[in-house]
């Protein structure tokens, strides 16, 4: 569409076409009425000058008729809210205005009106000169248009072929080069549409891809948990939070006992699945507010906001319960159990930044290593650690 001139829209895109339309063309389409009509009006003031015998009925039927359009504008503009309509109105309006124009020069004695009726041609180019949307409505008016004006000269000219035909010479060229610019308007509003939705929908698929980029950034490929940069993020933002609102919050940090004897004697395919496993095991012990991330190798991270080291302590007991408990289903028939050692931390005055509260809680977790493994360790005083 962008490069055949003569494209049309397809009809399932025509309802997005004229809605385009209507935002973009409403208003420029209602001053050009409003302007159409108001240029009919101030005629009168020439009327009185050339015509000056039919001033008065020109006052009267200009007034009358652009009073008289204000129905039609109000309804078209405001109500219907029809972009078609708003398109051909100016031009149908024009039909009358022409119609009334010549039926005032006919009425007229004045010697100079065969004179007076070139100014006709200004009908069938602001007839065109609006046209938006639809130039076969644009072409169909000006034919009207041109019938008006052509029954309204051979009035004037009472027929005089010379007349009529120098009228006609001068008149064609306007109407074409008319038809030309609402043709060129159309073509115009038709290629903007295109590139407005091929805009859209660039726009669209990148933002798709940004989500995506933006789901991979932050996300572990194997487990789906967040990865490390997200969990440090999210921590960090909880430390200024709860240093802020006074409210608990608690870290853990668990890793899988023994986990290099799963790779090294059932291979690293079982090693991924024990991983994933344990993430989905893990992941259903808290809750949905809480963060979980794949800390780095066989090493979880949990965050629990709003929650004191107690309870924390409880839900770490479940987590290392749960994975105790569960029976992996490999693949080959085999099953395999494993067990996590956990250590926790509580936010404090102690722990007021990141690499703090990570060095504390793997500190926990070495003891609970140190301590037999599979167990959890808490640790919130720093000043016992040795
Ligand atoms: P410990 O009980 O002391 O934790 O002993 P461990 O054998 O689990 O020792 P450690 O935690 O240090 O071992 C981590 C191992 O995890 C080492 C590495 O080969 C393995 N690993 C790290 N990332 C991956 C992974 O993405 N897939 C698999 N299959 N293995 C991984
Ligand atoms: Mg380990």
């Amino acid at each position: 569409m962008l490069r055949d001139p003569l494209a049309r829209i397809p009809s399932t895109l025509l309802g997005e076409f004229y809605a385009h339309q209507l935002r973009h063309r409403r208003r420029f389409l209602l001053l050009i009425n409003v302007l159409g009509q108001l240029a009919f009006l101030t005629y009168g003031w020439a009327d009185q000058l050339v015509i000056a015998d039919q001033a008065l009925a020109s006052w009267i039927l200009r007034v009358g008729y652009v009073a008289m359009m204000v129905v039609p504008t109000y309804l078209v503009f405001y109500r219907l809210q029809n972009v078609l309509l708003m398109d051909v109105l100016l031009p149908v309006s024009i039909v009358g205005a022409a119609g009334i124009w010549f039926w005032l020069l006919a009425q007229s004695t004045d010697p100079h009106t065969a004179v007076y009726q070139y100014a006709s041609l200004i009908f069938i180019v602001l007839a065109n000169l609006g046209i938006q949307v639809s130039f076969v409505a644009a072409l169909m008016l000006s034919v009207g248009i041109s019938l008006v004006v052509g029954v309204g000269v051979l009035n004037v000219t009472k027929a005089n072929m010379h007349d009529v035909l120098i009228f006609t010479l001068v008149y064609y060229p306007v109407f074409f080069f008319s038809l030309f610019i609402s043709w060129s308007n159309t073509v115009s509003r038709r290629k903007e549409f295109a590139q407005a939705m091929l805009n859209e929908q660039a726009k669209r698929s990148l933002e798709a891809s940004n989500r995506v980029l933006d789901q991979l950034a932050h996300t572990d490929a194997l487990t789906g948990l967040d990865n490390r940069r997200q969990f440090e993020k999210l921590v960090r933002y909880e430390l200024a939070r709860s240093a802020r609102t006074h409210q608990p919050a608690c870290m853990m940090l668990f890793d899988i006992d023994h986990f290099k004897q799963i790779n090294d004697t059932r291979g690293h395919d079982v090693g991924d699945l024990a991983l994933k496993s344990m993430a989905e095991v893990a992941r259903m012990q808290i809750r949905e507010q809480d963060a979980i991330a794949r800390y780095g190798g066989d090493e979880f991270a949990v965050l629990l906001t709003n929650t004191s080291l107690e309870a924390a302590m409880v839900v770490a007991e479940r987590v290392r319960r749960s994975i105790e408990v569960c029976t992996l289903q490999l693949p080959t028939g085999d099953t395999l159990r494993m067990t996590t050692s956990i250590g926790v931390v509580g936010f404090g005055p102690t722990t007021r930044r990141l690499e703090d509260l990570v060095s504390l809680a793997d500190r926990a977790l070495y003891l609970a290593k140190k301590g037999g493994r599979n167990q959890v360790v808490r640790q919130d005083e720093p000043e016992t650690v040795t």
